[in-house]
């Protein structure tokens, strides 16, 4: 499996291969940006995120959840990243 890397290069997760994607095969696109569209917001705080994104490419839906744990005392904070393929809201 591939492991994708956050901006912060904390590895993510991806999880069960999508057919045809072309992100499964490159996960570096998904650092460079520009690969997804957003198709609904689930959640929306400054540490955790969940939303609904589709593949520009391909069309695949992809949920997906942002992650960011909070060292309060060292401010060594991760970030993590996690796309699950064929996503959805049922
Ligand atoms: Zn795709």
């Amino acid at each position: 499996m591939a492991e994708p890397l956050t901006p912060d290069g904390e590895p993510g997760i991806l999880s069960r291969q999508p057919a045809q994607c072309v992100l499964w095969e490159k996960p570096e696109l998904l650092i460079e940006g520009n690969c997804l569209d957003s198709v609904e917001a689930l959640i929306d705080q400054s540490h955790l995120g969940r939303s609904i994104l589709k593949c520009r490419e391909c069309g695949q839906p992809y949920f997906f959840e942002f992650h960011e744990t909070v060292d309060w005392a060292k401010g060594d904070d991760h970030i993590y990243w996690t796309f699950i393929p064929n996503a959805s809201r049922s």
